[in-house]
């Protein structure tokens, strides 16, 4: 098994799902993610441009997803990509994990495969990860 964190050779998640949340998590409701890499859904929700369309992507994303990617705005992301598990964490399977994947031609993770999960800072600014859209 590799030592590397799988998140970082893939980035499926951010290029499948639509990442919404609620609108104040943009700058320009107090928040951290920067409104300019916002679009609005609704009144109160906005989501990560580039990611309520057909062939999502999104527009904090850089890199290729199955190859290497990394969130340039990883300190700012908004609740979803916080709480999303990669599959297998915490001996924990995350279906939503696995479906990205497949989409991106890449093998599922299971709950008993080891990995090496602990994120320095590189390890940590590479992975991305996020909520599936509702
Ligand atoms: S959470 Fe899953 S889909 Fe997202 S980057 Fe990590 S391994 Fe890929
Ligand atoms: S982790 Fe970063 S690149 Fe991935 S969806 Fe969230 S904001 Fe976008």
């Amino acid at each position: 098994m590799s030592d590397l964190n799988p998140c970082m050779t893939c980035g499926a998640c951010c290029a499948y799902f639509r990442v919404s949340f609620y609108w104040a998590e943009a700058s320009d409701g107090g928040g951290t993610v920067p409104v300019q890499l916002t679009e609005p859904v609704s009144p109160f929700l906005r989501c990560m441009s580039g990611t309520n369309q057909k062939q999502s992507r999104c527009s904090a994303l850089e890199g290729t997803p199955g190859e290497a990617t990394r969130c340039k705005i990883y300190e700012q992301r908004p609740s979803p990509c916080r709480d999303f598990s990669m599959s297998g964490a915490d001996g924990q399977v995350n279906e939503a994990c696995n479906r990205a994947r497949a989409h991106y031609g890449l093998p599922p993770l299971y709950k008993d495969m080891l990995f090496h999960t602990s994120l320095d800072a590189a390890t940590a600014a590479l992975s991305g990860v996020q909520l599936p859209a509702n």
